[in-house]
């Protein structure tokens, strides 16, 4: 008897069942809905929230054209890797990802090829000796708020808070560790993005940790290892490692 052989023979026989229940479970989800440009009735599921007419062959995200939000009413939008009603900003489970992740393909490929292209610049300056440009990832350097003019005005303003520059740099915040906060929201991007809120407080005090959450993730999305994205009050870090 040989237990591997049967064991990757069982494991192919699962694979073909869970492959079937999702044919089944794209059927019944599709069943008697009808296709946004020629009305036809016969849709086919063509990947994870992608489906195709089988009349005029139109290719579409279900979850836009069928899903409304729950709360609301309102429609629903693709915000990377999960959707979002487009009113209320609630978010909406989609009923047509069997198990796969919500993934916006185009936006990360997008990400994906701004990085090369910076990669490459960053390589090209390294190589040749020059400044390199000021957008680019520079490791080991101090923290200065002076860099950017304007920062640490627009940082006080989203925390919500006023950090005294003076005072911060004077060092009222001896504990802020930036290496401590990195690997902590690190590890909360397992999944391709999470939202700012979503990240478990580090410190007691809830508001300095807000704060000193925010100055990381900044630094982080200054290194290219994040991309932040802003909807009104919500802020969403996208892991951009995740999507290599
Ligand atoms: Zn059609
Ligand atoms: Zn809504």
């Amino acid at each position: 008897m040989n237990i591997v052989v049967m064991a990757f023979e069982l494991a192919a026989l699962v694979q073909e069942y869970v492959n079937r229940v999702r044919r089944f479970y794209y059927e019944v989800m599709l069943w008697d809905r009808a296709c946004p440009k020629c009305a036809g009735r016969v849709l086919r599921a063509v990947g994870e929230g992608r489906c195709q007419c089988s009349e005029c062959g139109h290719e579409f995200d279900p979850v836009i054209a069928f899903q409304t939000c729950t709360e609301c009413g309102g429609s629903v939008r693709l915000r990377v890797s999960r959707y979002r009603c487009s009113v209320c900003g609630s978010d909406v489970r989609s009923l047509f990802h069997f198990d796969a992740r919500v993934f916006d393909a185009t936006y990360f490929r997008q990400k994906m090829a701004e990085h090369r292209v910076r990669k490459k610049q960053y390589r090209t300056c390294v190589a040749n000796a020059e400044p390199v440009p000021r957008s680019m990832p520079v490791g080991g350097l101090p923290i200065d708020l002076d860099s950017s003019p304007g920062l640490a005005n627009a940082l006080d303003d989203l925390v919500g808070c006023d950090i005294q520059q003076a005072t911060f740099l004077a060092g009222c915040f001896p504990r802020f560790d930036l290496s401590r906060y990195q690997s902590h929201i690190q590890a909360q991007l397992d999944q391709f993005e999470v939202s700012f809120d979503e990240i478990p407080v580090l410190e007691q005090n809830a508001r300095l940790d807000r704060i000193w959450r925010f100055i990381a993730i900044i630094f982080m999305a200054h290194a290219r290892l994040i991309d932040i994205q802003q909807d009104g009050h919500m802020i969403t870090l996208v892991n951009l490692h995740e999507a290599h």
